[in-house]
C-alpha cells in the first residue's frame, strides 16, 4: 500500500492553502480532490472580498490561482474521492483511506478540507438560475443585489442574519418560512422585528423560482390556505442551512449533532492524532473563503509539527508492524 505523509482531503480554500503550506515545508502532500474540485466557490461568480484580489476575481479563476500556487511547489493532485477512512487513535500510527471504493492509500497526517453544501429546495428553476440571481450565501453576492428587491428562504439564524445583512443594501427583503414561527434564537428574530424593510410570511413555500436569464420573482403558496401568488424579486437567497461533508468519518472523529468536525479550541487538531480538520467541515459560523485558508494554514503547520514530534514513532510502528 502506498505510504504518504500527508494526505489533504478536499480542493476549496482550505485544502489548498494546507498544500501550499505543507508542499513548502517538504511534506510532499497529495492531495485528493472530491467531486467538485475547486470546492463551493467554483459556483459562485465574483468574489469581492478575499484579501489580494482589489479587482475582484472569478469564483473558479481563484480557485485555478490556488492550485497553481500549491502546484507550484510540488503538491500532487490527484483527482479522487475519500470513500472510506480508517483513523487510527495511536501516536505515529498510519491512517488508511479508500479513494473511489477501491484504492487505498495509507498517510501519516491527514488534513480534512471537505467543506460543507449548502443545502436547496431542490426545485428544476432555482437550479437553472444558480449564479443568475439564485445564491445561498447573501455574504458573497448581496452586494451585486444593491438597489433591489430580494427574497430570502428558511426561517433560522442564517437567514435572520442573512436577511438583516441583506437589508441593508437593499430597499424590500421578504423573508418567506415554511411553518408559523421562526427557528431562530430570539435576540436575530428581534433585529428582523427591528428592520423595517424585512417582511416576514409565514406558512410560506416556495413553488418556482422565475426568469429566463435573471431572476424576476419568485411565485409562493401558503400552507395553510393554498393561495398562491407572485413577489417580485432580483434576487433569491437560501438560508436553509448547509451540511459539512464528513459523512465518511461518522462515528471516529468527534462531531456535532449537525456533523462538524470538532477541533481542539484554537487549533486544527481533532480527537485522533495526526488527523486536522480546517475550513467549512468544521465552522459553521464564519464559512468565508479567507477564514477557511486561515484554518488551512493551521492544519499543515501543526500536521508539520505533528511529523516532526512522531518522526521515530512512526517508524517504531512501522518495525513492528
Ligand atoms: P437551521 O437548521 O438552524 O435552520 C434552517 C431553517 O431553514 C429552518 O427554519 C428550517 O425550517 C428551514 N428549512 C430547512 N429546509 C427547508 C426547506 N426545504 N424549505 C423551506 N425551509 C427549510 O440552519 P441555519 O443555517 O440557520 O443555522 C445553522 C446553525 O448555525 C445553527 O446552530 C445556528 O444557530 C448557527 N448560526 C448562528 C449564527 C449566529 O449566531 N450569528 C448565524 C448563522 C447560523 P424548519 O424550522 O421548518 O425546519
Amino acid at each position: 500500500m502506498e505510504k504518504l505523509d500527508c494526505v489533504i482531503i478536499g480542493t476549496g480554500p482550505a485544502g489548498y492553502t494546507a498544500a501550499v503550506y505543507a508542499a513548502r515545508a517538504d511534506l510532499k502532500p497529495v492531495v485528493y480532490t472530491g467531486m467538485e474540485p475547486g470546492g463551493q466557490l467554483t459556483t459562485t461568480t465574483d468574489v469581492e472580498n478575499f484579501p489580494g484580489y482589489p479587482e475582484g476575481i472569478m469564483g473558479p479563476e481563484m480557485m485555478e490561482d490556488f492550485k497553481k500556487q500549491a502546484e507550484r511547489f510540488g503538491t500532487e493532485i490527484r483527482f479522487g474521492m475519500v470513500t472510506g477512512a480508517e483513523l487510527s487513535s495511536i501516536p505515529g500510527q498510519y491512517h488508511t483511506l479508500t479513494i473511489d471504493e477501491d484504492t487505498q492509500v495509507q498517510a501519516k497526517t491527514v488534513i480534512i478540507a471537505t467543506g460543507a453544501s449548502a443545502k436547496y429546495l431542490g426545485l428544476e428553476s432555482e437550479k437553472r438560475l444558480m449564479g443568475h440571481g439564485v445564491s445561498a450565501c447573501a455574504i458573497c453576492d448581496g452586494f451585486f443585489f444593491k438597489g433591489k428587491e430580494v427574497v430570502v428562504v428558511g426561517g433560522g439564524d442564517s437567514a435572520a442574519e442573512e436577511s438583516t445583512y441583506l437589508a441593508k443594501l437593499c430597499p424590500k427583503v421578504t423573508v418567506l418560512i415554511r411553518k408559523d414561527e421562526w427557528r431562530a434564537s430570539q435576540i436575530m428574530q428581534n433585529r428582523v422585528k427591528n428592520t423595517p424593510n424585512i417582511e416576514v410570511r409565514y406558512n410560506t413555500e416556495t413553488q418556482e423560482v422565475l426568469g429566463d436569464q435573471t431572476v424576476t420573482g419568485v411565485r409562493v403558496k401558503n400552507n395553510q390556505t393554498g393561495e398562491e401568488e407572485t413577489i417580485e424579486a432580483d434576487g433569491f437567497f437560501l438560508a436553509i442551512g448547509h451540511k459539512p461533508n464528513t459523512d465518511v468519518f461518522q462515528g471516529q472523529l468527534d462531531m456535532d449533532e449537525v456533523g462538524y468536525i470538532q477541533t481542539k479550541p484554537g487549533t486544527a487538531s481533532t480527537n485522533l492524532p495526526g488527523v486536522f480538520a480546517t475550513g467549512d467541515a468544521q465552522d459553521k459560523i464564519y464559512r468565508q473563503a479567507v477564514t477557511a485558508a486561515g484554518t488551512g494554514c493551521m492544519g499543515a503547520l501543526e500536521a508539520e509539527r505533528y511529523l516532526q514530534e512522531h518522526e521515530e514513532e512512526v517508524t517504531d510502528a512501522q518495525v513492528e508492524a
